[in-house]
């Protein structure tokens, strides 16, 4: 799960790390009254999306009078804005965050992230921060500092002077930033999180180490945990079938293929996929409708398959161990008959009851490709898009 950039600041703020002044604004009326109440006469607006390269993509404005931050807020509010990392669809601008400008003598990059061959937390840093970070990564990875933090040490002085000499920080700044780190690790761990990336880490005119922004991700499977943190998640910026999907209980994520996947269990869930690909597919979905399922499930799986306009064929493929395939082959058919599906749908059935489930299947009089097997299952869905 993704946080906000001022909701993961808000978390900062928590460890002592140093954020610009700022407040949240969800209209232009609100925004007005941020920069208001935040001293100085420059701000800047920034749009609340859970994507980075909001900067280049007009997401972040520089204002220098009440007037711009007006302009600034009701050219933001409402819009989709469409960066490098969440380009075609982009995300829908609902909130912003005004805040104080920084006067910046530099920008440094600082994440850290669980790294999972290694199993351990690892630190990145670099002097090159701001906007350009994967292009520093590809054609000068030399740029790129790293620490790997032992699970019961955690992260040690000594690794914080490594990277601290390495960004080429002052003597004066070596102890804050030390301070920062350990503070970022402390956060990274009390919170289960995947990844927090500062980009930028600013160094301002008067020395001070501030983080200009911030990006948090939490470990889903350690959301039970962290019940203030999972309250916070905004579904407006996740795909949107993907939102439905959770709240119909489906474990639902979306890809760029075009062969809907409905399964039901993790591992035959990724299984299939593998098989589309191997027979030269693309899957649109990963799609585990539960060892559970009933009719109704696997309608609205239909249905959030089909919202996707991309997929060109539906392969199911389910196995019958809790559930008869009598059972499943009804939700099929009700499903299809219900939905009224236009494409082919491929049905791969093993399990108990199966022989009757595939009767059912064939008696059915729906346009339905019964399959003899996974490999057959996964040529067939394959034929099916290339007709
Ligand atoms: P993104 O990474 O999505 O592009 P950032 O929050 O990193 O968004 O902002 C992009 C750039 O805008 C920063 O690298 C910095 O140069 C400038 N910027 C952002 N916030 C401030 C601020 N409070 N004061 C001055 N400059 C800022
Ligand atoms: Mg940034």
């Amino acid at each position: 799960m993704n946080l906000h950039e001022f909701q993961s600041k808000q978390l900062l703020q928590q460890y002592a790390i140093p954020v610009p002044h700022g407040q949240l604004a969800t209209s232009v009326a609100n925004a007005v009254g941020a920069a208001n109440n935040i001293p100085g006469s420059a701000w800047v607006v920034k749009a609340q999306i859970h994507a980075g390269g909001r900067g280049k993509a007009g997401g972040v404005k520089l204002v220098k009078s009440i007037a711009e931050v007006e302009a600034a807020a009701s050219a933001l509010l409402g819009k989709t804005l469409v960066t490098y990392q969440n380009a075609p669809d982009g995300q829908i601008v609902q909130q912003l965050l005004v805040e104080e400008t920084l006067d910046i003598r530099r920008e440094l990059y600082l994440s850290m992230l669980v790294d999972r061959s290694l199993e351990r937390i690892v630190v990145i840093a670099s002097a090159a921060g701001g906007m350009d970070i994967e292009e520093i990564a590809q054609h000068h990875p030399e740029q790129i500092l790293q620490e790997v933090c032992d699970p019961f040490n955690g992260l040690v002085d000594y690794q914080a002077r490594n990277l601290a000499f390495g960004l080429g920080l002052a003597n004066e700044q070596i102890a804050p930033f030390a301070k920062l780190l350990k503070g970022l690790y402390q956060l990274f761990c009390d919170n289960d999180l995947s990844l927090l990336e500062i980009n930028p880490l600013v160094i301002t005119a008067s020395g001070a180490l501030v983080a200009l922004d911030c990006k948090i991700s939490v470990d889903d499977n350690a959301l039970y945990r962290h019940k203030a943190l999972a309250e916070q998640r905004d579904w407006s910026q996740d795909d949107a079938k993907e939102a439905v999907a959770h709240a119909a209980g489906l474990n639902y994520i979306a890809l760029n293929g075009n062969i809907g996947c409905m399964v039901n269990g993790a591992g035959l869930a990724m299984a299939t996929m593998d098989l589309i690909k191997l027979h030269g597919g693309a899957p649109a979905n990963f799609l585990d409708v539960g060892g559970g399922a009933t009719a109704q499930t696997v309608t609205k799986a239909f249905k959030i398959i089909l919202a996707d306009a991309n997929v060109k064929a539906i392969l199911v493929n389910i196995f019958g161990g809790i559930m008869r395939c009598d059972i499943i082959a009804e939700g099929i058919i009700a499903a299809v008959r219900e939905v009224g599906i236009q494409i082919p749908v491929v049905v791969r059935l093993e399990g108990t009851n199966v022989e009757l489930g595939r009767q059912m299947l064939r008696d059915s009089g729906l346009s339905i490709i019964s399959a003899a097997g996974l490999t057959d299952a996964a040529q067939q869905a394959v034929a099916a898009t290339k007709v």
